[in-house]
């Protein structure tokens, strides 16, 4: 998933695939993406971050 920002795994099935590995991305997550409104720990996950 490397350069992958965390809004296209979702589009492509990614927290059904690996639920653990994607609740792991979002524990503790700070931002928020302002396109999608999905979570991440880091900003660079998402494509239109926003701190939270
Ligand atoms: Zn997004």
């Amino acid at each position: 998933m490397a350069g992958k920002k965390l809004c296209e795994l979702v589009k492509e099935g990614f927290h059904k695939e690996d639920p653990k590995a994607y609740k792991g991305l979002l524990r503790g997550a700070k931002h928020a993406c302002k396109r999608c409104g999905r979570a991440a720990t880091k900003a660079k996950c998402l494509c239109k971050p926003t701190r939270i």
